[in-house]
């Protein structure tokens, strides 16, 4: 449930509230607007009286949540999420455009990669260290070396990173070495996972599950800002159908319908929904126009010899053009780049 306070309800009874819901052993989640104060309620309340909350000062009225999300509902935060990642700011007018290999292959490939996405106009660099891959036999990432690598290029190109971890235990050590951590759609209800990270409070995609639903999702993303991490920025990167003619198939309508139940932000890979590097633009272009917050896309300086993904991923040059375009559709929407 959602308490909502008076417009001018004093610091002390907005703090008197929380504590008697806390007495109440319920979790308190102010939300400081700039009119009012609302406190989120959040806890099992089985045969609780919200009643008791009505006649407490400053209180003007108690609103359930209808959702099975609570925290990342619209419903209990009207304002959108800015999730700020070392100064860029996901969620905001500016669309944000993430860049990068699939997978971090050498020195040599991470920084020339991320110098030419840094040139085109991308604010961060992307890449995997650790690569969930589905076959055993293909290349698992370089690990340790590869977010060292990382950290160099995107320090080099002054550009802010971001990378996959798949192992709870490997939180802390890729939080060590870059601004931003990706949960993969492979791990998107990986609970343990997603408890670490709701611990570390380190800015966090969450990419869609391969055939998660749009709740499935957002409950995922409820348990890691339940656990105290509000940072979470959503990331559709299809879902898995019928078609084979694309690897999965994107789900456009996902951008805007998120956009009305949650206010975090929400970006799309069309690298991961497509496979199909000929398709990245036009879908990049699709995406912005339905209201996405930002982009991540996959681009490789030698696509054809990429140790993965390259299929899908496309040449720098391909991507500076790619960045002209968007930004003619930016303004059409009412953002920049
Ligand atoms: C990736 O970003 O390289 C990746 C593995 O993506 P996904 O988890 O969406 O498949
Ligand atoms: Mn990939």
């Amino acid at each position: 449930m959602i308490i909502v306070m008076r417009p001018r309800a004093s610091e002390e009874e907005i703090n008197f509230v929380k504590a008697q819901v806390e007495a109440f052993g319920f979790q308190a989640h102010p939300i400081y607007g700039e009119v009012k104060t609302v406190i989120g309620v959040i806890g099992d309340k089985t045969g609780f009286d919200s009643e008791v909350f009505f006649n407490m000062p400053g209180v003007e009225t108690v609103v359930p949540i209808m959702k099975p999300y609570k925290l990342v509902s619209r419903e209990l935060k009207s304002e959108n999420t800015i999730v700020n990642v070392d100064g860029v700011k996901m969620g905001g007018k500016r669309l944000v455009v993430i860049a990068g290999p699939c997978a971090i292959e050498s020195e040599k490939q991470i920084k020339e990669i991320a110098h030419a996405v840094k040139n085109a106009g991308a604010v961060m660099l992307r890449g995997g260290a650790y690569k969930p891959r589905t076959s055993p036999y293909a290349f698992q990432g370089l690990g340790e070396e590869g977010l060292k690598l990382l950290n160099y290029a995107g320090k080099e190109a002054s550009l802010k990173t971001v990378t996959e971890v798949i192992d709870p235990r490997d939180v802390e050590l890729v939080s060590s070495y870059v601004d931003m951590l990706q949960i993969g759609a492979r791990n998107m209800q990986n609970y343990r996972l997603l408890q670490e990270i709701g611990a570390s409070k380190k800015p966090v995609i969450l990419k869609r599950g391969l055939s998660a639903t749009i709740e499935e999702w957002l409950m995922a993303a409820e348990y890691i800002l339940y656990n105290g991490n509000p940072n979470v920025v959503l990331c559709e990167r299809g879902i898995r159908t019928y078609e084979t003619a694309t690897r999965n198939t994107l789900d456009i309508s996902a951008v805007p319908l998120l956009k009305n139940l949650t206010h975090l932000p929400v970006i799309v890979d069309p690298s991961h929904a497509t496979g199909l590097s000929n398709l990245i633009s036009p879908v990049s272009l699709g995406v912005v126009a339905a209201g996405a917050d930002g982009l991540i896309i996959e681009v490789h300086n030698d696509p054809a010899h990429a140790l993965s993904d390259g299929p899908q991923s496309i040449l720098p040059q391909h991507f500076a053009e790619l960045m002209s375009k968007l930004e003619n559709i930016s303004v059409t929407v009412g953002r920049s780049i």
